[in-house]
C-alpha cells in the first residue's frame, strides 16, 4: 500500500523592520557586538514594565490582514511560564490561546510547480524573541541583543503533501515579509525559524478528515529552507519505514530535531508528557481595542505581491516563468519595472531592459537599482528612442552605461557623444548621389553581379561616423544605383 503526508508548519519569522524591540526601547537591529542593544527589561531586572510598540503590532497588523484572516477586537498578551538561560523573566510573552493572536483563520495562495495552492493559516501571533545562546565544550554564552526582539509565528493548517510545497510556502512567506517592509527574513541572520509537523497516512484515505490522520512528529528549529526539506523527506521516510517494518504502531507523538551533520531526525522529547506552559494574560500590559479605521489604513497600504505581480507579468505581458521571477524576486525592481510600463513603454521591451541590461548591470557592480542614476523615465526615454530609430541598439548599451553612472538623461548623453541617427532624406541622398557617381565603375560590376551594396552602404556609414540610419541608407543606395 502507498502511503501520503501531510505537513503543517510554525514559521517564527522576526520583525527586522521596527526601530526598537516589542516590548523595550532597546534598538532591534542586528548587531555583530554581543549584548549591545539591551535594555533592563530585556534582562529581566526587577520592577521593569514591558511597553508594548505600536509599530511591531501594526506590521503584525499587516500580515495578519495579508494572510486574510480575522483581527481580535482586542488585543492582549499572555504568558508562556518555562525555564530556560535565554528566557531570564521565566516566561515569554506571546500570544497563544485563541482569540488572543493578532490573526487567525486565514488563507495564502501561492505558486507551486507553475500552479496555485492554497494553504489555511490557522494563526498568526505577535511575541518576543528569546536570547540565543552558544554552546562549548566547557562553558556557554548567552547574547541578550535578541532577547525581546519582536518575532512573528504563522501556524499553518497540515495542508501540504510535500516537502517542495513546504518550502513554496515558505518561499512565498518570506518574499510577503520583505515586500511589506516586515522583515528582511533573512535566515543567514537567524531571523526565520521553522518547526515542521509531518505524519503519514494510507493513499486511499481523505486526509480532509482528521480521524484518518497519522501520528505527527514535530521537528523543532529548523533554521533554513534546505534543512526543511530535507527534515521533512527524512522523516516521510522514517515513517514509511516504520509502517513497512510493523513499528508503526509504537510511534508516539514527540518532538524532535534536525541535525545537519548526519541529515537525521533526532529525537528530544515526547509529546505525551508535554509541558504544561500554565498560560495566563500578561498582567502588566493592560489589553488594548484595534482601531476599525487603524486597520483600514493599514489594509489601504498592503502592496500587490510577488505571486500576483509575477502572474500579471506572464497572462498581460506574456513573459516566460523565468523572466518574471527575476523581476518580481526585489520590490524594488519590480516597482521600478511597472513606473518604465506605465510611463507607456511596451512592456516586451522593458523587461528585456530589465532583465538583461539593469540586473545584469547591478549584478556585475554588486549595487542596488536605488544606487544608480537610472529612474524608469530615463529607461522609458531610452527604450523610446531605440524604437524611434533615433539610436541603434548598438548606441543604446553605450548610453545605458552612462546614464546608470552620471546623472544625465539619455538625450543629454546622445547629444555629448553625437550620437544621434541621421534619418532624413535631404541629408543622406545628396550625400550617396555623391559616393555613387565617385565610384561609377562599381555600377558595371554591380551588373555583373558583383556585390557593391556593402561597399557604399560602408562608404555612408564611414562619412556620417556611422550615424546614417540602416535601413534609409539601403532604401536610398538602391534606388539610386537602379535609376542608372
Ligand atoms: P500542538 O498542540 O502539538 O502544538 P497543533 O494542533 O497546535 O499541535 O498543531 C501544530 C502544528 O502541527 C500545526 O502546524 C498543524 O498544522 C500541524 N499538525 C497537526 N496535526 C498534524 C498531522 N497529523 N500531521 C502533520 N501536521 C500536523
Ligand atoms: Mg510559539
Amino acid at each position: 500500500m502507498g502511503y501520503k503526508a501531510l505537513i503543517g508548519l510554525e514559521m517564527h519569522c522576526e520583525i527586522s523592520k521596527t526601530k526598537t524591540k516589542v516590548f523595550s526601547s532597546a534598538a532591534n537591529s542586528f548587531s555583530d557586538i554581543p549584548n549591545s542593544n539591551v535594555s533592563p527589561v530585556d534582562m529581566a531586572f526587577p520592577g521593569i514594565l514591558p511597553v508594548v510598540n505600536k509599530e511591531a503590532v501594526k506590521k503584525a497588523l499587516l500580515a495578519s490582514i495579508a494572510l486574510g484572516c480575522k483581527q481580535p477586537e482586542y488585543v492582549y498578551f499572555e504568558r508562556k511560564n518555562y525555564y530556560y538561560p535565554d528566557l531570564p523573566k521565566g516566561y515569554q510573552i506571546t500570544q497563544e490561546t485563541k482569540p488572543a493572536p493578532i490573526g487567525i483563520y486565514g488563507k495564502l495562495r501561492f505558486e507551486f510547480n507553475g500552479e496555485y495552492r492554497e494553504v489555511r493559516i490557522n494563526n498568526i501571533h505577535l511575541e518576543e524573541d528569546a536570547a540565543s545562546t552558544d554552546h562549548y565544550s566547557r562553558y556557554s554564552t548567552i547574547d541578550y541583543n535578541r532577547a525581546g526582539v519582536p518575532l512573528l509565528e504563522l501556524v499553518t493548517e497540515p495542508d501540504f503533501t510535500s516537502a517542495d510545497e513546504a518550502v513554496a510556502f515558505l518561499e512565498t512567506m518570506r518574499s510577503i515579509y520583505r515586500y511589506a517592509n516586515i522583515s528582511d527574513a533573512d535566515s543567514r541572520k537567524g531571523q526565520i525559524r521553522c518547526d515542521v509537523n509531518v505524519s503519514i497516512m494510507d493513499e486511499d484515505l481523505d486526509s480532509k478528515d482528521p480521524a484518518n490522520w497519522g501520528t505527527k512528529v514535530e521537528i523543532k528549529n529548523v533554521n533554513s529552507f534546505g534543512g526543511v526539506r530535507d527534515a521533512i523527506n527524512y522523516e516521510i521516510s522514517r515513517q514509511i519505514e516504520m509502517k513497512e517494518n510493523g513499528t508503526y504502531d509504537s510511534l508516539e507523538q514527540q518532538t524532535r530535531r534536525w541535525d545537519e551533520t548526519t541529515m537525521t531526525t533526532v529525537y528530544m522529547r515526547s509529546k505525551v508528557d508535554a509541558i504544561d506552559y500554565k498560560y495566563f494574560v500578561e498582567p502588566n500590559i493592560p489589553k488594548f481595542k484595534l482601531d476599525p479605521a487603524w486597520i483600514e489604513k493599514i489594509r489601504s497600504e498592503i502592496p500587490v505581491f510577488a505571486t500576483e505581480r509575477k502572474e500579471k507579468y506572464m497572462t498581460e505581458y506574456g513573459m516566460n516563468n523565468y523572466d518574471a521571477t527575476i523581476l518580481v524576486n526585489e520590490k524594488s525592481i519590480s516597482d521600478f519595472f511597472n513606473e518604465v510600463v506605465e510611463l507607456g513603454a511596451n512592456p516586451k521591451l522593458a523587461s528585456n531592459w530589465m532583465t538583461t541590461m539593469v540586473l545584469g548591470y547591478l549584478n556585475n557592480n554588486d549595487k542596488t537599482i536605488e544606487e544608480v542614476y537610472l529612474t524608469p523615465k530615463k529607461l522609458y526615454d531610452l527604450i523610446n528612442m531605440i524604437e524611434e530609430g533615433k539610436i541603434s541598439s548598438k548606441q543604446a548599451k553605450e548610453v545605458f552605461n552612462k546614464i546608470m553612472e552620471e546623472d544625465k538623461t539619455p538625450e543629454k548623453v546622445v547629444e555629448e557623444l553625437g550620437m544621434k541617427q541621421i534619418g532624413d532624406e535631404d541629408t543622406l541622398r545628396p550625400m550617396i548621389i555623391k559616393i555613387i557617381e565617385e565610384h561609377l565603375e562599381l555600377i558595371e560590376e554591380y551588373r555583373k553581379g558583383r556585390n557593391v551594396f556593402d561597399f557604399f552602404v560602408g562608404q555612408v556609414m564611414k562619412q556620417t561616423r556611422g550615424q546614417a540610419n540602416p535601413s534609409l541608407t539601403a532604401k536610398i543606395i538602391k534606388e539610386e544605383i537602379d535609376k542608372r
